[in-house]
Order: structure tokens, then sequence, then C-alpha cells
């Protein structure tokens, strides 16, 4: 089908059950589909592109057959995700074609998230230190990993501590049921990571995923603060709103947290285990008395992101608009002029960018668009 220079799309919801509940006034997943529904059920994420999985329709209900190399989402998290990591390209294809029923493409899935509103994630393996001292206030778990090993983590450095790290997780990773329940019965957790971060009852009580606790870094973003995630990084999202752009893929490899299939095997082989700072996206800023225009670029070509805040006025500045961008209204009134037409903006209105194209904003109210594009 012959598609406009702009185009509405619709989005389409996930309710994955750590999603918040429509009846939560802060899911911004359920307002985003714009459907009132009487049933109350979780809305975990809004999908904005072309994967297979879930694709975006077209106002005649076609579903868009593009190809977009990213995805754009938005969630809403009311408990922890899958701890998890993504596989690099080359994993993809082979995890792809030996187990596709868990790996629905053959693609990799370097992610980025923007906080929306507060926004609470565990990434990637903390320092050394403070993994010492967290396990060293649980010896349960020494007896577990072996006095040797773990006098071997005390004193290494670099490649040598990775790789014993590596040992630990797999370790943790082989527990049975009942040592899983003797650690967490007796269990010290680590400073400013407790169980008030899962009120909920969705997690089970022996779940191996807390013992992770002890090895991650505890992030709490504010609004307008990004990470990228690259492959092997191990992550799990545990409360907020957020954008969240990516290849265009759907490859998780889980390990705990959710009853979701674990695939420890494949987990163990491409776990990267750096010990560092999650790596923050800084955007690029341009700033007038009539608007805030925020770049999250990465080096990740499939995708990028930009924040554009615009404040009442009749006609804004040239912006322009690359082709296959998708664009969401967030917040506010106006419209989308471009020399082939005009278009509406308010909350949840969705638009896809057919060719490259000049378009000036009109603003009724304060106007707050993300999109996502390929760079
Ligand atoms: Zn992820």
């Amino acid at each position: 089908m012959q598609q406009k220079i702009i185009s509405r799309l619709h989005g389409q919801a996930q309710n994955y059950a750590w999603g918040m509940l429509s009846t939560n006034p802060n899911c911004l997943v359920y307002k985003l589909t714009q459907k009132t529904s009487n049933d109350i059920k979780p809305f975990a994420e809004f999908w904005m592109g072309s994967h297979p999985s879930l694709p975006s329709l077209y106002e005649n209900g076609e579903k868009v057959n593009l190809d977009l190399p990213y995805l754009f989402k938005v969630l809403s998290v009311d408990q922890p995700l899958s701890i998890q990591i993504h596989p690099n390209k080359e994993q993809a294809k082979i995890l792809h074609t030996t187990k596709p029923n868990l790996y629905p493409d053959d693609n990799h899935k370097p992610e980025m998230a923007i906080a929306l509103t507060v926004f609470e994630a565990l990434v990637g393996f903390t320092d050394q230190q403070t993994i010492i001292q967290n396990i060293e206030r649980n010896p349960q778990i020494i007896v577990k990993i072996g006095d040797n090993l773990w006098n071997q983590f005390l004193v290494a450095q670099n490649q040598q501590a990775q790789e014993i790290l590596k040992q630990i997780v797999s370790i943790f990773l082989s527990l049975t049921q009942d040592e899983i329940k003797v650690i967490l019965d007796n269990f010290q957790w680590p400073n400013k990571c407790n169980p008030s971060l899962f009120p909920g009852q969705k997690i089970e009580k022996y779940d191996v995923g807390y013992l992770f606790l002890l090895l991650m870094n505890h992030l709490i973003l504010q609004p307008g603060q990004a990470v990228v995630l690259e492959a092997g990084l191990i992550h799990a999202y545990l409360r907020g709103n957020i954008i969240e752009t990516m290849a265009n893929s759907d490859n998780v490899v889980r390990c705990g947290f959710t009853p979701k299939q674990k695939d420890v095997e494949t987990m163990k082989e491409i776990l990267i285990c750096e010990m560092k700072q999650p790596d923050y996206v800084q955007p690029i800023i341009e700033e007038s008395n009539e608007y805030i225009y925020k770049r999250y670029i990465t080096k990740y070509q499939e995708f990028a992101c930009d924040c554009l805040e615009l404040k009442p006025q009749v006609q804004s500045k040239q912006f322009k608009l690359k082709q296959n961008t998708i664009l969401l209204c967030l917040q506010g009134n106006g419209k989308i002029m471009s020399e082939q037409g005009n278009h509406e903006l308010s909350f949840g209105l969705t638009y896809i960018i057919n060719q490259d194209i000049q378009v000036q904003f009109e603003v009724d109210q304060y106007l707050q668009l993300y999109s996502c594009y390929s760079q």
C-alpha cells in the first residue's frame, strides 16, 4: 500500500505479568493503548515497530512491514523482569537456529533505556570490593563457592577476577531449590537493596535471582537519564516507566526472577563478567526559549532516540525528521505542520515518517515528543 509521507501508527501492548495493572494510574502503557477495558490486567510494554511478534498497524489495520532496524517501546514496570542478557549478532544466529522456540529472531538486541519517571534497575556487575563485602556477610554462600575459589577471588584482578566471577555465577545457577532456600532463609541483603524493592508476591520466595543482588549495580535513574545495555551485560528492570529503544529483536536469555524459561547453559556461555559502573548515555542538548531538544545517541547504528519539548507557539522552527522515524506524543497538544498537510498531536498519537521531511510544530500547550530512528 502506498503510504502518505506521515502516517498514523497504532502500537500494540504486551501484557507480561511484571507490567503495571491497568488500574494503576501510573501505567503509561495502558494509557497509550487508548482503549478502555473492564479487564484488570498488567500492561507491560507498548511496541512501536515492525517486529513480526507484534508489528504496529496502520490506520486501515494493515501491518507495518517495513523491516525497521529498531524497535521502539514504552515500558511500565511494576515487578522485576527476568534477570537477563542478550546475545550478540553471531550468538543470536546460532541460538535462533538451535533453539528457535526460545530465540525468535537472529538479531542482536543492544538496548537503551530512558527514564520517564524515577526508574530502578539492576545493571551489570558492581565493583569487586562491594561484591566481596556483600558475600562475606553471607558465609553460607562462601560454603557453596568453596574456600579455595573464594580466596582466589579476594586477590584476583582484571581478567582473572572476571573468570572467577563467572564461576561464582555458574555455581549460583546450579544450586538446587533446597540449597537456595537455606541461603535465603539467612540472607543478609546488600546495602540499599532490600526486600522493599520487591513489594509484590510475584517473585518466588526462593528465587535464585535474589543472589544476584549481591553482585549487581542497583541503579536509580531520574527522568531523562539513560543507560545503554550491550550484549552479554546482565540486567533486570525493577520498576518505573521508561522509553526503550533497541535493535529489532526479542532475543532474551533469562536466569531468574520470573517463571519464564531459564537457559542457564547459554547464560553461562555468553555472560560478560566485567565489574564496572553502567554506561550512561549523555544526551546532546540543544536549547532555546522555545524548545529543548535532547538527542540520545549510542554507537549502535540501528537506533537513536530524540526527546523534543516545545513551549506554546504558533509555528516552531523547522526540524528534520528522517525516513522511517516513529514519533510518539507523550504530553500536550498541537500539530505537525508540513508542506503535505497537518497532523494532530496529543497524548498517545503515534506517526511513522515515510521519507525525509522538514516539519514545524504548532503548540497549543507544552508538547513532549519522543522519536526513534536509525542513524
Ligand atoms: Zn534486556
